[in-house]
């Protein structure tokens, strides 16, 4: 069963249940709590639109670092510029700090699959408006460790890819396999965290990527440790060149609230 009509099964079964409780307890924005959301799992319009809004925030294309449009030249803002930058380009649907995150964490720690759907597609419109796209050939999902997959063996950054491909007709390829767990991003300094993902990563057996050009697909991106470090393995097996599309980009000041949000 291809993982779309996995995701509709397991929702049809519970659309039972769901009505029944839905005329017991009437759905809520998961954000905001308010009643009045079309259906269970949806946001509200009030949340919806600050997510909406959100995403209009200006951002480096190449680090996906919220930055005013001046401050970008040749594609690079102040904190990219000197670094070594794998990655080709980034599209992103905002930053973590405000409702996108916390839309975020409800679709991966409440297992909120509704959720994930329509981020999904906003993931889509944001890699639509990418000047890149046009070359982009697949779509590459960044593999999570076994134990981090809340989704009976899906993840979150899968069903992400799955609905951006959906729109954009881009296939997903597996070209990349995880071979470690051990700890997570959080809490690392930067030098930290590119120690920590080394390693984590290694293309697909039987994947061949030479002279494609992919574009990775994640749910979070605060260094870039973990994109740039796939890019590096795609890139030495014969990748042509590699983008990213991240749901939401963490700048220091919401860092913060991303140590607060692991369950
Ligand atoms: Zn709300
Ligand atoms: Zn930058």
């Amino acid at each position: 069963m291809s993982g779309d009509m996995a995701d509709w099964a397991a929702y049809t079964l519970q659309g039972g249940v769901r009505a029944l409780l839905d005329m017991l307890y009437p759905p809520t924005c998961p954000l905001c709590r308010s009643p009045g959301v079309d259906g269970p799992g949806l946001l509200c319009e009030s949340c919806a639109s600050s997510v909406e809004e959100e995403g209009h925030t200006a951002y480096c294309p190449t680090c996906a670092r919220t930055t005013p449009p001046f401050a970008v030249s040749d594609g690079r803002c102040g904190h990219c510029r000197e670094q070594k930058a794998r990655i080709a380009g980034v599209v992103r649907i905002g930053p973590y700090g405000g409702e996108l995150g916390a839309a975020l964490r409800a679709f991966k720690y409440q297992r909120n699959w509704r959720l994930g759907a329509s981020l999904g597609d906003r993931l889509a419109t944001a890699l639509q408006q990418a000047p890149w796209l046009e070359e982009v050939e697949a779509l590459v999902v960044v593999p999570q460790w076994i134990l981090r997959r809340p989704f009976a063996g899906d993840y979150p950054p899968a069903l992400l890819g799955r609905r951006a491909s959906r729109a954009t007709g881009i296939p997903v390829i597996p070209a990349l396999r995880r071979v470690k767990g051990g700890p997570s991003q959080i809490g690392l300094t930067n030098h930290q965290r590119v120690e920590n993902v080394r390693g984590k990563f290694a293309v697909a057996r039987g994947v061949r990527v030479d002279g494609a050009t992919l574009c990775l697909i994640d749910d979070v991106m605060t260094t870039g440790a973990t994109v740039n470090e796939c890019a590096r393995i795609l890139l030495n097996a014969g990748a042509r060149a590699v983008y990213a599309a991240v749901a939401a980009h963490v700048s220091h000041d919401s860092a913060r609230g991303l140590v607060f949000c692991q369950p």
